[in-house]
């Protein structure tokens, strides 16, 4: 950079007093009492302008069960296939075995 291009340091500050944050303003919500941010849907029970928008506790419900089948397949998986991964394991050197090797190469 180049002296004729540096700003002063009043310069600078004066351009970044405008660069503070703002706290979000947030709406509390008349079904549930929870807050939530004005003219969106309440997070919480899914209620907008008095009226349920979208049922969440069965969306929350659908992606449970989602996960827990999910979580059920991949330990059904690793259960196959421990038996044969912990020889591979065993066999193939430890990563850090393999750096030191490189870096005295490298000198
Ligand atoms: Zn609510």
């Amino acid at each position: 950079m180049v002296i004729r291009m540096r700003h002063t340091r009043a310069h600078t500050k004066n351009r970044r007093s405008h660069h503070a944050l703002k706290a979000p303003n947030l709406a509390t919500c008349a079904n549930c009492g929870a807050t939530h941010r004005p003219h969106h849907m309440c997070l919480e029970c899914g209620f907008y302008n008095g009226r349920q928008v979208m049922d969440l506790k069965a969306k929350k419900e659908s992606r449970e069960a989602r996960l827990q089948a999910k979580r059920e397949a991949i330990s059904a998986q690793a259960a196959q296939i421990d038996p044969t991964e912990a020889d591979s394991v065993a066999e193939a050197p430890a990563p850090e075995a393999i750096d030191e090797p490189k870096r005295e190469e490298q000198k």
